[in-house]
């Protein structure tokens, strides 16, 4: 402006459709307005009609004596003021209009000499780039503004949908086991009767088992929704690992030998007996090993190796190794299958739900451990893990037994009247537990809420 002699600089730019001012500034006032997006056509500051000429043109005017001579003598704002100088000159960037420049002097005609309008032309198109750019910049700079927002209402969505589904399935699978329960408890207790005949037997023995196959479905979804929650959380206690590990082979040794497979247990002298862990964590992942090498595997065996190093005397590393002669798993799957609801589909026998090795790794990362496998296709698959566990004690009374379910068969002093009160509002629980406690000896009650309850309680120590 100053070595063009103007008073006043406009700087225009098109902004939906419309010419608007985004940059002032005036010999009187220091300051440069910028980014303000005056629409020309409201405000009574330049000839509007000299900038849509120019817009239209793409050609500069310059103007010596605007009231009084040219083709914009007419022009209202111009009439006005009494306009003297204007140049009026389109930035132009390869062929497109980038913005416009309008300069004006209202005190002295002429200013626009052809030397500083010659100089001006050279300015312009460096102008018009700069603004392009800056555009450009400011339009990116809000493009990764708006993504990132969507990003991150994106993620928000997912993990709120995420949490509804691990909600939904924690919810659906203990509202599934209460039902199940009734059966498999039903079936059992009908199971002891000694006046079935062979076929009632066998009949209730396939619904028992094909509960149990449900109920062992269930937990996993349950187990696994409650990993997505980042609700599991280790529950260490004094335990008898080497009777858990016993337990855990000698149950799985009877499905071994019925597909004609050795079940072998090879523990070295180091592994402790008594540990500090979550037993029924590291039962599960046991089970979930062996009963696959066994599923998988129809001829040879499947051994389990267990040893233990104990450098840190706080903490010791269980290593665990379970080999099989089965099918064995191609390179690419063996990945995949640590991931939820994996299955590969060369197996014949596809029981379960691809939840197993997903929720073993998830339990064995909790203890400080990792699980690999390694394969060879057609031979067997070996999967290798290690946990850490504190050094447990080896009093008797601090360790919890880990060992199965046994069957209660009467009460040790039949003599003595032992009553129970049940407070159960479900039908079928309260007849379930009515059988179940009458059949080992004690006397039953039912009540079926809170009040009743209050009431039969007083009664009976009132007797
Ligand atoms: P599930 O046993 O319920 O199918 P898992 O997560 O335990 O689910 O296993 C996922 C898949 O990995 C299995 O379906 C099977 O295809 C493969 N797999 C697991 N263990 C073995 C094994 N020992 N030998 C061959 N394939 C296996």
């Amino acid at each position: 402006m100053e070595h063009a002699g103007a008073q006043q600089g406009f700087l225009l730019q098109l902004k939906n459709g419309r010419w608007v001012i985004d940059a002032e500034s005036d010999m009187n006032d220091d300051n440069i307005k910028v980014l303000q997006s005056i629409d020309i056509a409201s405000h009574d500051i330049l000839s509007t009609a000299l900038v849509d000429h120019v817009a239209r043109t793409l050609e500069l005017v310059v103007l010596g004596s605007a009231a009084s001579e040219g083709n914009f003598t007419d022009d209202s704002f111009i009439q006005n003021h009494q306009s003297k100088s204007i140049l009026c000159l389109p930035l132009l960037n390869q062929g497109k209009v980038s913005g416009i420049l309008y300069l004006a002097n209202d005190l002295i005609n002429d200013v626009f000499s052809p030397n500083r309008v010659e100089l001006l032309k050279l300015l312009s198109s460096q102008m018009a780039m700069a603004l392009d750019n800056a555009m450009l910049y400011s339009s990116l700079e809000q493009r990764v503004k708006e993504r990132t927002h969507e990003l991150v209402l994106a993620k928000e969505q997912a993990e709120a949908a995420n949490k509804a589904k691990s909600q939904f399935l924690a919810n659906m699978s203990h509202e599934l086991r209460t039902p199940l329960n009734a059966v498999l408890g039903f079936s059992e207790l009908m199971s002891t009767d000694h006046g079935l005949n062979d076929q009632h037997k066998g009949n209730l023995d396939i619904i028992n088992r094909s509960g149990h196959h449900l109920l062992q479905l269930i937990n996993d979804v349950l187990d696994m929704s409650k990993i997505e929650a980042g609700k599991t959380r280790l529950e260490p206690t004094n335990l008898d690992l080497g009777a858990l590990i016993l337990d855990v082979t000698d149950m799985l040794r009877v499905r071994a030998e019925q597909k004609g497979l050795r079940l072998l247990l090879d523990q070295s002298s180091d592994f402790p007996r008594f540990v500090r862990a979550d037993g029924p964590k590291i039962r599960q992942i046991l089970i979930n090993l062996l009963s696959n090498a066994i599923k998988f595997t129809d001829t040879g065996g499947v051994t389990l190796r267990l040893d233990a190093s104990n450098g840190d005397p706080d903490r010791i590393t269980l290593r665990g190794e379970v080999q099989d002669t089965g099918q064995g798993i191609s390179k690419d799957d063996i990945e995949r299958i640590f991931q939820p609801f994996e299955q590969l589909i060369t197996s014949t026998e596809q029981k379960g739900t691809g939840l197993g090795l997903a929720i073993t790794r998830q339990f064995i990362k909790l203890m400080g451990g990792e699980i690999s496998a390694g394969s060879q296709p057609g031979k067997g698959s070996t999967f290798y893990f290690h946990i850490r566990v504190e050094p447990g004690k080896a009093e008797q009374e601090q360790v919890i037994e880990e060992r199965g379910i046994r069957r209660v068969t009467g009460l040790a002093d039949p003599t003595q009247p032992w009553r129970i009160l049940i407070a159960e509002d479900q039908l079928e629980n309260q007849l379930l537990l009515k059988q179940l406690l009458e059949q080992a000896g004690f006397q039953v009650r039912i009540a079926e809420d809170g009040e009743k309850t209050i009431q039969l309680f007083q009664q009976l120590v009132l007797q």
